[in-house]
């Protein structure tokens, strides 16, 4: 991209950096990205490297910046480290100005009943901000919403992606056609499609019948809707608003239905989503891949210029069949990481081959091994990832350790929560948070954790309809899975290392890691593979023993 600012001059630009100096590779990063000529710029760097910063002083170079990360948290950290950025966040985080005992997403206004206090609303006037500022930031989801739909903030000459790895998942949950049980009841379709594969005799056409008669019945409830909601008044707010919800729900469907009946082929896949608790069961039409026209349409024709950031890329002929991109549009660059190595080594002790038809001679021999490891990190804490619930429970009941913490899938947050208080927190001092889901977004920072053991490759579940098709997709589909499953350890590992002075020790104890890392090396970031150790597992009566 063509620019006459130099990465100095843009940083002054940003009143909390400007007395602050660039940190390591900082500068050269940024003038990488301002240098590619690619349509899309893929930059891999871990935590710590400062994306914010390399993001803002590329847009300020660049005149212009788009900003999208995952959460509101991370939209109000960047908006307090850099006040130049506008925000905008989904209608519940204003107060309505007509109304202030309500926030923006219980507006009653309507066509016919237009709001008098419009050219004040708090969340009007946020979006135009957003409109003419230089820099803005967004939530994902809420910008794929707003340029499909509205289109305000399209065409855009810079763009920045934050958590850029999670980007497909948000994109094909947002090209997807789902319905829960009631609205199914609610549309007289609960039977769903009369075929349930695109490529059985009449698959396709029995799809685009059921999308056809899903359009037409919901679009009838819209308007009947509508009419209702008109003749209304403001005399029953509570019932007003119900169904003005019911009719953002149905609106919703009908847009969905329509991308649906215009994208759908021999390349997607239906799914029944059994009822689970108190989750209502559901029925989701969805990509086996992102094609090229659903993400141009969705995401890459609304600016001239993307650049990706994330600890954790998949390689490049993945990322870009994930992305539905041309490999030959992408550009790449891996920041060397900055940590030392050595404070945070990974011990590959493979005791047990742990697939499901090893698992009975697997687990007394895991179990043996985290006794002996707890022996090793007496006093510390630790985390225990242990990829499945079954194994979970066979840990906990066969390693018998008042040390080991879990949790259920309801009390999740709240036991993680008090695991991070440390000390402060309810647990002792050595416990071990044992965990089948806490492989991304935990932060456990020095004492939090000072060791990690991974008992099991955290392949995906083959038994997901998508998992399968893709990995019989060709040889792709097969990369994608083991890069998944790597890209998992090194997600679980680091959830022990959050900074350059941080240490912890990495223990994985199946042998499938090991066998992976043997098969495809370049799957592992370059900074992994530099700490691991490969020194032998010490407990010779334990390591498990390949055939070959
Ligand atoms: S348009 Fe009016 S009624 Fe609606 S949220 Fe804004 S201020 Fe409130």
């Amino acid at each position: 991209m063509h620019t006459i600012m130099s990465a100095s001059e843009a940083k002054g630009r940003l009143s909390n950096f400007r007395d602050k100096p660039f940190r390591e590779y900082q500068r050269e990063v940024i003038e990488w990205v301002m240098g590619s000529e690619k349509r899309v710029k893929v930059v891999k760097a871990k935590t710590g490297a400062g994306k914010s910063l390399i993001a803002m002083v590329c847009g300020v170079m660049a005149g212009d910046l788009t900003y999208l990360v995952q959460s509101k948290f991370l939209q109000v950290q960047i908006t307090n480290d850099f006040p130049e950025i506008v925000s905008v966040f989904g209608r519940a985080n204003y107060p309505c100005v007509a109304d202030p005992s309500k926030n923006c997403d219980r507006c009653l206004a309507t066509k016919t009943n237009p709001c008098d206090a419009k050219s004040k609303c708090l969340y009007a006037i946020a979006k135009n901000k957003a409109l003419e500022a230089s820099y803005r930031v967004f939530n994902f989801n809420y910008f794929v919403s707003e340029i499909t739909y509205a289109g305000r903030f399209s065409g855009n000459p810079f763009t920045v992606v934050d958590e850029a790895d999670s980007l497909e998942s948000v994109l094909s949950g947002f090209v997807s056609l789902s319905f829960g049980e009631r609205t199914l009841f609610q549309l007289g379709l609960e039977g769903g499609p009369k075929r349930k594969t695109a490529g059985s005799k009449d698959g396709l056409s029995s799809w685009r019948d059921f999308g056809q008669e899903a359009l037409q019945r919901s679009t009838g409830i819209a308007t009947k809707l509508e009419k209702e909601i008109e003749s209304m008044g403001d005399y029953d707010e509570e019932q007003k608003l119900r169904k003005m919800k019911e009719l953002e729900h149905f609106t919703h469907i009908i847009e969905r239905c329509n991308i649906f009946l215009n994208n759908m082929n021999d390349q997607w896949l239906y799914e029944e989503v059994p009822r689970s608790g108190s989750r209502q069961g559901q029925i989701i039409f969805r990509p086996t891949w992102l094609s090229p026209e659903l993400s141009e349409k969705f995401l890459f024709r609304h600016s001239d210029s993307f650049t990706l950031l994330s600890a954790t890329f998949p390689p490049m002929p993945i990322l870009a069949k994930q992305l539905g991109l041309d490999i030959d549009d992408i550009d790449y660059y891996e920041l060397p990481s900055t940590f030392d190595p050595a404070l945070s080594p990974v011990h590959i002790w493979p005791v047990a081959n742990v697939v499901s038809k090893e698992m009975d001679e697997a687990v007394p021999k895991l179990i043996l091994a985290i006794k002996k490891i707890l022996e090793m990190h007496e006093g510390q804490r630790g985390i225990l990832h242990t990829v499945s619930w079954k194994l979970c429970g066979q840990i906990i009941a066969g390693v018998n350790s008042p040390r080991l913490v879990t949790h259920t899938s309801e009390n999740r947050q709240e036991v993680i929560n008090e695991f991070t208080k440390g000390e402060d927190g309810r647990y002792a001092v050595d416990s071990i948070l044992c965990s089948p889901s806490c492989e991304r977004g935990v932060d456990l920072k020095e004492d939090l954790a000072r060791f990690v053991i991974i008992i099991k490759c955290p392949y995906l579940y083959v038994g997901d309809k998508l998992v399968s098709a893709r990995i019989y997709s060709g040889p792709l589909g097969r990369l994608w899975f083991q890069s998944e499953a790597l890209s998992c350890v090194e997600q679980m590992s680091g959830r022990a290392t959050r900074s350059e002075t941080d240490t912890a020790t990495t223990y994985v104890l199946d042998y499938q890691v090991e066998k992976l890392y043997c098969e495809k090396p370049s799957l592992f970031s370059q900074s992994f593979k530099d700490q691991i150790s490969w020194d032998n597992c010490p407990w010779d009566d334990l390591v498990y023993k390949a055939e070959k």
